[in-house]
């Protein structure tokens, strides 16, 4: 019956059109909810470092003393844990697939950001 059973599961499957696409030379199909890079609004960043930390591939790297936000690439498996927990939600997914890469030089993609300059405090009024 098993024997049976493969052949029937062959030949339905010879019949069918492959199920996947000859990325990238062929477009991948995309919804609103596609995970395709991890992007950030680095003006919004405040360093917190919750990203780095609940990341479970170590793919970000923050400095505070440099002012920056790194992420590798290469390394990043797309879960969105860091766009999860952002407490200031500045981090985003992109739904567009990072270009594909054949060198490893080019897998790490720093982003360097600025923190917005605090407020200027107003004087008091005088008494
Ligand atoms: S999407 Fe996941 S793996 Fe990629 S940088 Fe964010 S937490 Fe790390
Ligand atoms: S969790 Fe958000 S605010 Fe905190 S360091 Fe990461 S990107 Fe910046």
């Amino acid at each position: 019956m098993a024997f049976f059973e493969m052949v029937r599961t062959a030949l339905r499957t010879v019949m069918q059109q492959p199920v996947t696409i000859l990325y990238p030379a062929q477009a991948a199909k995309k919804t609103p909810i596609s995970r395709g890079h991890v992007m950030i609004d680095e003006s919004r960043c405040i360093s917190c470092g919750t990203c780095q930390r609940k990341c479970p591939a170590q793919a970000i790297i923050i400095s505070k003393e440099a002012k920056t936000w790194q992420i590798d690439r290469l390394r990043c498996v797309v879960c969105n844990s860091c766009v999860d927990t952002c407490p200031v939600k500045c981090l985003f997914m992109d739904t567009q697939y990072t270009a594909p890469v054949t060198a490893r030089s080019v897998d790490l993609i720093a982003i360097t950001y600025v923190k917005p300059p605090k407020p200027e405090k107003k004087d008091e009024p005088a008494q």
